[in-house]
C-alpha cells in the first residue's frame, strides 16, 4: 500500500496498546491508520482467560477481548493496515512509516511494538528453540501430552502459565529465582491444590541439555545452598522478563538501558509527535488494562499536539 495521503496519527502494532490508541484517536476525529503485522490481537490472542481486568468479572479470553476493541476501533474510524514496519523516521514536520508494502504519511506515530519474552541466555537456547524450549505456554502446551516439562519465571503469568501446561504434562516443575515469587491469592492456591506441580523456589536454571537433538534435561542452581539439581525435562516454558522491540526506534528517541522506550505521562518519547505504548515502554506495569490506559493517554497527547 502507498499511501501519500497525511494521517494524523499512524500506530505501529496490533496488541491492545495499539487497538486502544486507534479506538481513542479515531474517536477524537483524528485520521487514524493502524499498522500490524499478520493479526490483531498481540499477545493477547495466546491468553485462554485475562484476569485483573476491571470490570470484566466473567471470564473473558483474550482474543475475545482484543476482537471487541478491534471492532470498536473500527466502528470509530480507524482504518487498519496488515504489514510488518521497518522504518519509522522524521519526514519534515511529521513522520514516514514504511513496511514492506505500505509508505505513510503521519502527522505523528504511536510506536506500540510490545516486548517478546527475553531468552534465558544459555547455550544452546536457540537450536532448542521450538525442540523443547518454548515462549508460549498455550500456544505449545499440548505437544507435551504426558511429558515432564518446567516453567521458569517469578510473574504470576508465570506461575498461571504453569497451570495451563499441567493440563497436559504429567508434571511442571515452576522455578522461580526468588525465594517468594509474586503470586496473586488465587494463583497461589490453584497452584497448591495441583498434584502435577510443584515449585522449586530461590533457583535458576543454568545448564539445557539435548537428547537427540530435543530438550532432554536441565540443571538448576539452588541460589540457597548453590547446590546443583539435575532435572529431566522434554519442555521448558521461559516466562522470565520482557525483551523490547524498540529496534525501529534506536536513535531516535531515548531508550532505558534495557531498550524499553522513556515516556513521560501523556506517553511522549524524548522526540516530539512520536509517543510510546504498552509493553514497549519503560515502567509498564505489565497488565492489559494498562496498555488500554496508555492508548488513551497517547491519543489524547496525539491530538493536543495536533491542534496545539
Ligand atoms: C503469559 C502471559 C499472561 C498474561 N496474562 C495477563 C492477564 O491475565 N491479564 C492482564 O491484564 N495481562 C496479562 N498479560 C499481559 C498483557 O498480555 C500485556 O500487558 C498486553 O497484552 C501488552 O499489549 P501491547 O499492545 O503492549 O503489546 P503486544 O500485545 O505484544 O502487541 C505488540 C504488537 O505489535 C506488533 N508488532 C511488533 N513489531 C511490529 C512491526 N515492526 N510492524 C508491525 N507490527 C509490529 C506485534 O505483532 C503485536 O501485534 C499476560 C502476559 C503474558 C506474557
Amino acid at each position: 500500500m502507498s499511501n501519500a495521503d497525511e494521517y494524523d496519527v499512524a500506530v505501529v502494532g496490533g496488541g491492545l496498546a495499539a487497538l486502544s490508541t486507534g479506538l481513542f484517536a479515531a474517536g477524537f476525529g483524528l485520521r487514524t491508520v493502524v499498522v500490524t503485522e499478520i493479526v490483531m490481537g498481540g499477545e493477547l490472542i495466546n491468553l485462554e482467560e485475562v484476569v485483573h481486568f476491571p470490570g470484566m468479572s466473567d471470564p473473558i479470553s483474550g482474543s475475545e477481548l482484543a476482537g471487541r476493541v478491534e471492532a470498536q476501533a473500527l466502528a470509530a474510524g480507524a482504518e487498519f493496515v496488515f504489514d510488518d514496519v521497518t522504518e519509522i523516521t522524521k519526514d519534515g514536520t511529521g513522520f514516514a512509516v514504511r513496511g514492506l508494502e505500505t509508505d505513510i504519511r503521519s502527522r505523528t506515530v504511536v510506536a506500540a511494538m510490545g516486548a517478546g519474552r527475553r531468552r534465558l541466555g544459555l547455550d544452546a537456547e536457540g537450536d532448542l528453540e521450538g525442540r523443547g524450549i518454548s515462549y508460549c505456554g498455550t500456544c505449545d502446551g499440548p505437544l507435551f501430552k504426558e511429558k515432564s516439562v518446567a516453567v521458569v519465571g517469578d510473574h504470576d503469568f508465570a506461575a498461571r502459565e504453569a497451570l495451563v501446561v499441567s493440563r497436559y504434562a504429567s508434571s511442571v516443575t515452576l522455578i522461580t529465582r526468588r525465594a517468594e515469587p509474586d503470586l496473586s491469592d488465587a494463583t497461589r492456591s490453584a497452584i497448591d491444590e495441583s498434584d502435577r506441580i510443584r515449585v522449586l523456589s530461590h533457583a535458576k536454571v543454568e545448564t539445557l541439555t539435548a537428547s537427540g537433538g530435543t530438550l532432554g534435561a536441565v540443571q538448576i542452581r539452588d541460589l540457597e545452598t548453590d547446590g546443583v539439581l539435575g532435572l529431566d525435562v522434554a519442555g521448558l516454558f521461559v516466562n522470565a522478563g520482557l525483551e523490547p522491540r524498540s529496534s525501529l526506534l534506536r536513535g531516535l528517541v531515548d531508550l532505558d538501558p534495557d531498550g524499553f522506550v522513556r515516556v513521560d505521562v501523556g506517553m511522549r518519547t524524548s522526540l516530539t509527535g512520536l509517543l510510546a505504548v504498552g509493553e514497549l515502554r519503560s515502567d509498564f506495569v505489565g497488565y492489559a488494562v494498562a496498555a488500554a490506559g496508555d492508548g488513551a493517554a497517547a491519543a489524547g497527547s496525539a491530538r493536543r499536539l495536533i491542534r496545539s
